[in-house]
């Protein structure tokens, strides 16, 4: 139970396992630069806006520039940022033409009268967040991260400093071979991520299922009924799996430091990194049912 702490998920699918190492070596690298940005004095938001843009920029992760295509063959992504202390959040849909919906997110979050914008119009406010200088363009549509920072599946962090402040973040390039304007979860408050001064949350899956139990909120609230972020995540997707038949995966931390992560899809990579930041504990999170009939 070490602060500060950040955990990351790089998307819960039938991974296959030459690309699970993969997933697990980028996670663990988004982990550690989330975890750099807090170093340097980043807040929560920071970190994790750093630690997202990370994943959305690798090109290895379903999320910016790895993204999944639409049926058109273009990257149409959703992201979204959730700020726990006080329950703010700024989401993009389908927005085409840029790399790193996170920062748009937090822009949306922090400097506009509104939550969430899609599509064409999303990409207006993407301009005029460019051109207010709220963040760089490196080239076009491709964003620097925060200041603070030095530098194939949906990805999500959880970040929680010393005082237990906590941020949520979810990115996306969505399910494979999605309809052109399709929205999952993972901009969808509660659904996709959602933080409070107690808990955060992160999901990740089929958005469609996500959305009907509203995972990430039913998550978080399990925590504040008392269970630890690991109950908390394993009764999260047995609701799910209940309620829909679905797969999905989740990863939980609260402000206390503690941390859990649960699956029902044959696999989803998990990189922790806490305290002192000095060791990264990644895996693989796997349900043990499917991974035993691939076998
Ligand atoms: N949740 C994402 C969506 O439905 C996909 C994923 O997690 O891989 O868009």
């Amino acid at each position: 139970m070490d602060l500060p702490l950040v955990i990351v998920h790089g998307g819960a699918g039938s991974w296959k396992d030459e690309r699970l190492k993969v997933g697990v070596e980028y996670v663990e690298k988004a982990a550690r630069e989330g975890f750099s940005c807090l170093e340097r004095g980043g807040s929560v938001l920071d970190a994790a806006e750093a630690c997202t843009l990370f994943m959305e920029s690798c090109g290895e992760l379903n999320a910016g520039r790895g993204a999944r295509p639409n049926r058109d063959g273009e990257l149409e992504l959703d992201a979204m940022i959730v700020n726990g202390a006080d329950i703010t959040f700024g989401s993009v849909a389908a927005i085409i033409g840029i790399e790193n919906p996170i920062s748009l997110a937090r822009y949306i979050m922090e400097r506009t009268d509104y939550s969430f914008f899609a599509g064409g119009n999303a990409h207006r406010i993407y301009e005029q967040m460019i051109s207010e200088g709220y963040r760089e363009e490196k080239t076009q549509g491709v964003v620097m991260g925060p200041h603070v920072s030095s530098t194939s599946d949906t990805v999500g962090c959880i970040v929680v400093d010393k005082s237990g402040n906590i941020a949520a973040t979810s990115s996306t390039g969505g399910i494979p071979n999605k309809a052109p304007g399709r929205v999952g979860d993972s901009p969808v408050m509660g659904a996709g991520a959602y933080a409070n001064q107690c808990c955060g949350a992160s999901a990740t899956g089929y958005g469609e299922h996500i959305m009907r139990v509203v995972l990430s909120r039913t998550t978080v609230l399990y925590v504040e009924e008392g269970q630890s972020p690991m109950q908390a995540a394993k009764r999260g997707m047995e609701i799910f799996e209940q309620k829909t038949g679905s797969e999905a995966g989740i990863i939980v931390a609260d402000a206390k430091g503690r941390w859990g992560y649960a699956t029902n899809a044959k696999a989803m990579p998990v990189a922790v990194l806490a305290g002192n930041g000095l060791k990264v504990t990644s895996f693989t999170c796997v349900n043990e049912e499917k991974q035993q009939e691939e076998t």
